[in-house]
């Protein structure tokens, strides 16, 4: 049997098992277990890694439990304002979109922009204005109505802090994490891809993006190297061009998956005070799952082996 392989993030951070409850952390489990589902039944079927990057992060938009799609964080002006990207290695092809709002899951609208435009990055009004052509599904404000969110914008109004999702001193049962999801899977033909998506940060203002669409920061993919997905504090991401990095690592140095991801997560990230973690594979099917935060929520999954799943360190 050909091998396939998939991995999924849904954040990382402060997540600590002693302010867990053991409800809260078999629903996180269940929805990394949905998610890798999701996408695996794909790759099963000798779908594209691509289809089931999408799939996968469907998946974890639709839940409310993460910082993506339905569980976006709020903006300042009581807004959710999305970005996500996918990129597939097998021709480097790649689509993304920041700042949107209203579309219900803006990873599928990332797969349009790469499939029905001549563009790899759409923001803002134009990317709606382009979702609407292109037959999107939105969803109104009410959809997107989390209240455990609209609390976290209050208490960073309250601060006047901007909030990468739950940091310390507004988080729920004292955790502080990143909540955006990704994915990264190599299918049965030999191809990787990857996607992330996510609801940015808490009280942020002005447009503010981050590393998740940013090609080459959150997210990139490349047959010859490797598929990355990340999540943490995104503008040291973006510094860092974090995910490009481990493949270059790995195409110059030629270093290791594990030896690339090792350098980049904790050593170059950590000098620069970035806080965060990232999944990856390459077409041989090597998973690395590296984090310099207390935890990341995570799963992986190799054809013929079984689902892990994990969410503080090992
Ligand atoms: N990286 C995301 C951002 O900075 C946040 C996250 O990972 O939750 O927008």
């Amino acid at each position: 049997m050909s091998k396939y392989a998939i991995a999924i993030h849904g954040g990382a951070g402060t997540i600590l098992r002693s302010t867990m409850t053991p409800e809260k952390e078999a629903e996180y489990k269940q929805a990394l277990a949905d998610a890798i589902n999701a996408g695996e039944v794909i790759l099963m079927a000798n779908g594209s890694a691509l289809d089931a990057v999408e799939a996968a992060i469907v998946s974890l938009e639709n839940n409310p439990l993460f910082n993506a799609g339905k569980g976006s964080v709020f903006t300042n002006m009581g807004k959710n304002e999305m970005d996500a990207s996918l990129m597939d290695g097998k021709d480097l092809r790649a689509g993304a979109v920041a700042g949107v709002q209203n579309i219900k899951n803006p990873i599928k609208l990332s797969r349009a922009v790469m499939d029905q435009s001549e563009h790899v990055m759409l923001a803002g009004l134009g990317a709606m204005e382009f979702a609407e052509k292109a037959g999107a599904e939105f969803a109104d404000d009410e959809y997107f109505f989390v209240p455990m969110r609209f609390e976290q914008l209050q208490k960073a109004k309250e601060s006047d802090s901007i909030v990468l999702d739950h940091t310390e001193d507004d988080f729920e049962n004292g955790e502080k994490k990143f909540g955006t999801v990704g994915c990264v899977a190599l299918d049965v033909h030999g191809n990787i891809a990857a996607g992330t998506s996510t609801g940015g940060m808490t009280n942020k203002k002005y447009g503010r993006v981050g590393d998740s669409p940013v090609i080459g920061s959150g997210t990139y993919a490349n047959n010859n190297t490797c598929a990355i997905s990340c999540t943490g504090h995104g503008e040291y991401f973006i510094r860092a061009v974090v995910a490009y990095d481990i493949s270059c690592l790995m195409e110059y140095k030629g270093l290791s998956l594990k030896e690339a991801c090792d350098i980049v997560v904790q050593d170059k990230l950590v000098k620069l005070g970035g806080e965060g973690g990232l999944i990856a594979l390459d077409a041989q099917g090597n998973i690395e799952l590296p984090f310099n935060s207390e935890g990341m929520y995570r799963a992986s999954k190799k054809s013929g082996e079984e689902t892990y799943i994990g969410i503080y360190e090992a």
